[in-house]
């Protein structure tokens, strides 16, 4: 636990995490208008406000200036919250919730609280399990690899239908979730250096992530094959490394930090014209480093592009032959809300000869994937996906299109609950399947 510059009358000596650092600050700039609230799918979903973005930001503050005497409500309510800051592209005062959040959730996580008793609390099994995993699994990729191998082969042998019939129902839930593991061609590492096909327009590097590879590998080379037919050398570099993003959703800053700065040292200087990112989460995250480690990070944060930004930025010349394919888009919260792409993914659908955008009640709203969210919070982010789940299958289309990993195995899994036999593709594998020369 830190010391003692800001103990107050609550006896929370470290809530220097609150009051030394930004977040109590910012927790000042929201004016409780209360415009954020019917944006905010757990306060949608209970109605409460403390689970609402208004009554988080209140709680925070309460900690900070000693009026909340136990933070237990406020550690409830930060890891309720979905993290989608759907909160941010509703609130008129600029409030910076996402980051207020993770900064919170690091000091509940870092034990800087103490309870109303004065003891600080200690996490339990499942957050140690949890940060285990974030720690020692998901960045290392030959474990990753190992256990994804793992995996697909229970999948063969049908222990995961088994184990979804005997296991209790929130183990047997996160069975469910897990999407088929593709084949090992398809988890391959892609080539380092990619040229560009006829004229050379500039040089871009492919940020993998961690997850992506293993479970996502298609997608990366679909951003690989389309760039280069846009006329972008595209090179990988091999040691890149997870972008922290999960961690710090989970409270483990200074483990995000530490990735961030590896990432940094891979991407940083040379002569790219971007750094392209195929997972919103990412994107999101690697483009908000400064807020992690600061300067170091800016140069970074400013090349990162997430690879649909970059195709409608640069307005790449593709030649499309005709998907005829009914199409719904939902627009995934880390690149609506925290990064403010929508139009873009939608103008390069609109290039794809026969394709139809079918529009779907609120495509802007949480599927409950949230990261981890969906086995840490599985009954919250059930609620969340199933007016998601509602809205798509009124829409009847062929095919849903997302743009990041999560979002796309939670929206499978809710469609094939539904009875609903509909495949999800990223929006950059339709674009690769169209811009293939014939
Ligand atoms: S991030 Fe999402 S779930 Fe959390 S308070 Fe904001 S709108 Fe609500
Ligand atoms: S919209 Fe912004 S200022 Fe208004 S209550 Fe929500 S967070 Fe506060």
């Amino acid at each position: 636990m830190s010391s003692g510059s800001t103990e107050n009358e609550a006896g929370a000596p470290a809530l220097a995490a609150l009051l030394d650092g930004s977040v109590y600050g910012d927790t000042l700039d929201c004016v409780h208008c209360g415009l954020c609230l019917t944006s905010c799918p757990t306060y949608r979903a209970t109605g409460r406000e403390t689970s609402s973005p208004r009554g988080r930001v209140y709680l925070m503050r309460g900690l900070a200036e000693g009026r909340l005497k136990d933070p237990q409500l406020l550690e409830e309510e930060a890891f309720l919250c979905l993290g989608c800051r759907s909160c941010e592209t509703a609130c008129p005062s600029g409030v910076r919730y996402g980051e207020m959040l993770e900064h919170t959730r690091d000091a509940i996580r870092s034990g800087q609280f103490e309870t109303g008793s004065g003891q600080t609390s200690s996490p339990g099994l499942a957050v140690r399990i949890e940060r285990f995993a974030l720690r020692q699994i998901v960045p290392k990729a030959g474990r990753l690899a190992a256990m994804v191998s793992l995996l697909s082969l229970v999948q063969k042998l049908g222990l995961d239908r088994l184990a979804a019939k005997i296991l209790p129902a929130r183990l047997a839930g996160m069975v469910s979730l897990l999407p088929t593991i593709p084949p090992a061609a398809e988890r391959k590492r892609l080539p380092a250096f990619t040229p560009a096909e006829g004229e050379r327009r500039g040089r871009v590097a492919l940020f993998e992530g961690c997850i992506m590879p293993e479970f996502f590998g298609r997608v990366n080379d679909a951003a690989r094959l389309v760039l280069s037919r846009a006329g972008y050398e595209v090179v990988i570099p091999e040691t890149q490394g997870c972008c922290g993003a999960l961690q710090a959703h989970s409270g483990d800053l200074d483990f995000a930090r530490d990735l961030a700065r590896t990432n940094v040292s891979i991407f940083g200087g040379g002569d790219l014209d971007a750094i392209i990112v195929t997972s919103a989460g990412c994107s999101a995250s690697m483009r908000e480093a400064e807020h992690w480690i600061g300067d170091d990070g800016a140069e970074m944060a400013s090349g990162v592009r997430d690879i649909l930004e970059f195709l409608d930025e640069v307005d790449a010349e593709l030649t499309f032959s005709p998907v005829a394919k009914r199409v719904c888009y939902d627009d995934p919260c880390h690149l609506i809300h925290a990064q403010g792409i929508a139009a873009g993914p939608r103008r390069l659908f609109e290039k794809i000869p026969e394709l139809e955008l079918v529009p779907h009640a609120n495509p802007e709203a949480c599927c409950g994937a949230a990261g981890i969210y969906n086995l840490t919070q599985p009954e919250m982010s059930k609620r969340v996906l199933s007016p998601k789940v509602e809205a798509l299958v009124a829409a009847k289309p062929e095919i849903v299109s997302t743009a990041n990993p999560g979002c796309a195995m939670q929206i499978s899994a809710g469609l094939t609950e539904a009875g609903l036999d509909v495949p999800v593709f990223h929006p950059i594998e339709l674009l690769e399947e169209a811009s293939r020369p014939r």
